[in-house]
């Protein structure tokens, strides 16, 4: 376990509106093709290791509710990097250095000299529950260890890859194909539509959502369409409502596997619901108070606290 008294310091100074917004990393990526640093400072006393094993992060279980993260000190972490498939450079934190380890290669993590009561659990169940910086560095790590064990083969020629570049490039090991291979980020857009005439806005239930949860409209660009365009399609398919207005407001990383939420707003300008394309449950005109009165029902849940979904109500509610 490690002291992060300094990061937390840095991030009481801080405003964040939600989970994975902004961490506190440089992600320095001079070092990443200079193969020596990288070496020479996997073990050295300021390095941090997050090992990352099948899309699970390491966690401390304990007597509280919520497990806490384990990022490990290089010490700590040699067994592991031994071990370990691939090291991903992550950045650096004031004098820390940041690796993420990929151990899906091992049958059992656990005998690697983990810390006792370890436990390596699914970060979407628990980011919100733990610290912010904690979360994002976590996210962070998963996500370059989901792309690297999801490209251990060439697409073009289906001969094996190698990690290069700190971890952030695969290439093809065929001499006739090195094909370069480079982390991707999907693009998805999530808007808050109101009412063209009465102070209301469009939310929707979604039947994977646990519980009665209604949020925000959202759904993928597609390839060839702007944003604008892919939120009015998206809106359209799903709930039958024609959009005008669309404005782009932030976005919130999401990691999991490697999405980005591009937060916008946007005016209706027809009201008739229809869920064309199954994809919701169920969508409805939310009066300013249905929405204040939802976390208090027994029946609705609003979207979760620190998500750009909530956000964008939040926002909404705030501005009369
Ligand atoms: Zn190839």
């Amino acid at each position: 376990m490690i002291d992060y008294a300094n990061d937390l310091c840095i991030l009481n100074k801080m405003s964040f509106r939600f989970y994975h917004e902004n961490i506190i990393l440089d992600r320095a990526p001079h070092f990443r093709k200079d193969k020596m640093w990288l070496t020479s400072n996997l073990k050295n006393t300021n390095t941090r290791v997050i090992p990352v094993w099948q899309d699970k992060n390491l966690f401390q279980e304990n007597n509280k509710e919520t497990p806490s993260p384990i990022i490990l000190s290089g010490a700590t972490a040699q067994n592991i990097c031994n071990e370990a498939r691939d090291i991903v450079f992550l950045g650096l934190v004031q004098n820390n250095i940041y690796f993420a380890a990929d151990i899906n290669n091992c049958e059992d993590p656990y005998s690697m000299g983990l810390p006792k009561r370890s436990v390596f659990a699914d970060l979407r169940l628990l980011a919100t529950s733990i610290d912010y910086l904690e979360a994002g560095y976590l996210a962070y790590a998963r996500a370059l260890v989901y792309w690297g064990q999801n490209n251990q083969f060439c697409g073009q020629c289906g001969s094996k890859t190698k990690s290069i570049n700190g971890g952030h490039e695969r290439k093809c090991i065929s001499e006739t194909c090195s094909k370069s291979i480079f982390p991707r980020t999907d693009p998805a857009v999530i808007m808050l539509v109101t009412h063209p005439t009465d102070d209301k806005c469009l939310l929707g239930h979604n039947k994977k959502f646990q519980g009665l949860r209604f949020s925000t409209i959202a759904g993928f660009v597609e390839p060839g369409e702007t944003l604008e365009q892919a939120v009015s399609r998206e809106v359209f398919e799903e709930t039958n409502i024609r959009v005008e207005n669309v404005k782009y407001q932030a976005s919130q990383p999401w990691p999991f596997p490697a999405s980005i939420m591009l937060g916008f707003t946007a005016q209706a300008t027809s009201t008739e619901i229809i869920c064309h394309d199954g994809e919701l449950e169920e969508a409805r005109w939310f009066s300013r108070q249905e929405v204040l009165e939802m976390s208090n029902s027994d029946n609705m849940l609003p979207p979760p606290k620190l998500s750009i979904s909530r956000w964008l109500i939040d926002t909404w509610l705030e501005k009369f």
